[in-house]
């Protein structure tokens, strides 16, 4: 039996290291995931985020940490516990489904209860009920190469729950069906994973995919994990300028700060022949001289026609550089010194190129960012 403390969470990885030649994929990263919870390891290609994943299904073998499930040790380096994947109970779906070509959908999905030696008639049962689970009970006999992206997708669903697993593993299963598709799944697979109660941890790299799915997010940067949240919170208050990149949109600026006063910081911007000091919502520990970064987001710039000093809000001069009707809102460009604002235009406002406009920011909207 392990030394190490038992867990709180249902699933919990610790201090885990995956090491590939001088390359530490995954560094050190720690986090939980609770009983019927929907997480997503969310980064750029190589930030190690699969390789995570592969750990925990027992396809990678750590170089250090720990690895607990429901209160069992599947991994733990120092102890000499590695349990394979085939004892896990994990299932996984992939971005190739791996679907055999050659067979029925119900012949595909019964794959895993045949490897497991499981009675013909349970096996029967079994399929019938993931079928049903996914909403395929009436394609069980057609050929599996005869269905849609999204249908092939739901039959990877199928074979990864067939056998009751504790946990599943989504690695990019939507990446290869064409936009509007990935879309729609996007909502379909959510809405299984909350009928289906598993718990769940997908990796991608797709912001959008990552807001709309998770319960919560983790976005992880060069084998380490830069910020954990809910979507809702990793959206609003990022805490770093690359999780304020990488999720969602953002103007980011360069400032000094140059004093604290009421729950405020003040920053002065330099850029070009421009400069405007800017007043920030604070953020604890944050001394004059101190260089950071300035986050707004591209819904919270307004455009008006003259200086509204007087509101308190932050206020520049620019020029419309390019406006583009999408809709719901107007996508539009304004040039100041050397920045160019991405701004979200409420879709009735009538901005044209080569017009200038006022920015009026209110400071709870510039978040400050350590660089
Ligand atoms: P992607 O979204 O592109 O799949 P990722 O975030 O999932 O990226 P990983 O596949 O986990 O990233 O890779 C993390 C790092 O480990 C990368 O630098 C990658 O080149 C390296 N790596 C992954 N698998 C291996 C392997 N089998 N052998 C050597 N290096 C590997």
């Amino acid at each position: 039996m392990p030394t190490t403390d038992e867990p709180q969470a249902f699933l919990e990885v610790r201090d885990l290291v995956k090491i590939f030649g001088a390359d530490r994929a995954v560094d050190g990263i720690c986090f939980q995931v609770g009983q019927g919870e929907f997480i997503t390891l969310l980064g750029p290609s190589g930030c190690g985020k699969t390789t995570t994943l592969m750990c925990i299904a027992g396809l990678h073998q750590p170089d250090g940490g720990e690895i607990w499930l429901d209160h069992d040790c599947l991994t733990a380096m120092a102890q000499r516990i590695y349990r394979p994947p085939e004892q896990r109970g994990i299932g996984m779906v992939f971005q190739s489904y791996a679907i055999w070509p050659h067979m029925t959908v119900a012949q595909n999905v019964a794959y895993p209860l045949e490897v497991q030696r499981v009675p013909r008639e349970e096996r029967h049962d079994r399929v019938a009920e993931a079928l049903r689970r996914v909403q395929l009970l009436d394609y069980a006999n057609r050929p599996a190469p005869h269905l849609s992206g999204g249908q092939q997708q739901r039959v990877a669903l199928a074979r990864a729950i067939v056998f009751n697993p504790r946990l599943l593993l989504f690695d990019e299963p939507l990446s290869n069906l064409d936009a509007k598709l990935r879309e729609e799944m996007r909502i379909e697979l959510k809405r299984l994973q909350q009928t289906l109660g598993i718990t769940s941890i997908y990796v991608t790299h797709d912001q959008a995919e990552a807001l709309v799915l998770s319960d919560r997010i983790i976005t992880m940067s060069k084998g380490r994990i830069e910020q954990e949240g809910d979507p809702r919170s990793m959206y609003a208050r990022p805490v770093n300028r690359f999780v304020s990149e990488f999720i969602g949109v953002a103007n980011l600026l360069s400032g000094t700060v140059t004093g604290t006063a009421h729950g405020q910081a003040v920053v002065d911007v330099t850029n070009g022949d421009v400069s405007c000091t800017f007043r920030c919502a604070a953020t604890d520990g944050m001394s004059p001289g101190d260089r950071i970064t300035i986050s707004i987001r591209p819904e919270h710039i307004r455009l008006v026609a003259e200086p509204a000093a007087a509101t308190g809000d932050n206020c520049m001069e620019g020029e419309v550089v390019a406006a583009v009707f999408l809709g719901n809102y107007i996508d539009c460009r304004v040039q100041w010194g050397a920045v160019e604002w991405k701004i979200q235009a409420h879709r009735r406002q009538a901005i044209r190129q080569g017009r200038r406009v006022w920015l009026a920011i209110a400071p709870e909207h510039c978040r400050c960012l350590r660089d």
